[in-house]
């Protein structure tokens, strides 16, 4: 995809009302520092679009990158930072719920996990949330170029295993750095946003 133009269309906090938007969406999910932001970035091109390494504490939102009028990338807020209270959790949960549950032009949900780590509770509660609500997300493994190449395999079973994936969920590595997986990535998204 020519990446044309890019626009931060909409912010949405807790109370705010979500976009009746009418092109194809696709939602990125992901703890916070897992490269999201990265991601987000390196498949549009832009060095500083999407912020990067978010602070504990700083407003959760949802952010909707509209891409030549053609379709939305959705950056939902990070989850997983140990210090926020249980009432900004709750409260995440009911805007990130939210959104899942109505938007109407929701593709696919890509959920990132750190492809050096075994996924966190954190992270198998949201894959579960994300199947519960109806998608079946595809999993790019971030910051592939952290680890050997031989290493690959055994770090892409152990996100399979520490998931529990449903068979044929697509697991992608990506690496911001040298831009693995960008191709395969919006190959996907390509293709979704044709049906
Ligand atoms: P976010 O909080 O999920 O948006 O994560 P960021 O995109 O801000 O990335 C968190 C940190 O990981 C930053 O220091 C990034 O430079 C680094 N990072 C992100 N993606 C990659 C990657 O693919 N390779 C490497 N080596 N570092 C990465």
């Amino acid at each position: 995809m020519i990446i044309k133009s890019v626009e931060l269309e909409t912010v949405c906090g807790i109370t705010s009302k979500l976009p009746e938007n009418d092109k194809s969406e696709f939602a990125f999910a992901g703890k916070s520092n897992v490269g999201k932001s990265s991601l987000i970035n390196g498949l549009l091109n832009r060095k500083n679009l999407a912020r990067t390494s978010q602070k504990p504490g700083k407003t959760q939102t949802i952010n909707f990158y509209n891409i030549n009028d053609e379709l939305y990338f959705v950056d939902l807020p990070g989850y997983g930072y140990a210090q926020v209270s249980e009432s900004v959790k709750a409260k995440w949960g009911k805007m990130v719920e939210n959104y899942l549950k109505k938007s109407e032009c929701l593709k696919e949900v890509l959920l990132l996990i750190d492809i050096r780590h075994d996924p966190s509770k954190n992270d198998k509660d949201m894959y579960d949330w994300i199947v519960y609500n109806g998608y079946n997300p595809i999993i790019i493994a971030t910051k592939a170029d952290k680890i050997k190449r031989s290493q690959l395999q055994k770090q892409i079973k152990a996100i399979k295993e520490g998931l529990k994936v449903k068979p044929g969920t697509k697991i992608i590595p990506f690496s911001a750095v040298t831009k693995q997986g960008r191709d395969e990535i919006w190959d996907i998204i390509e293709g979704a946003n044709d049906n």
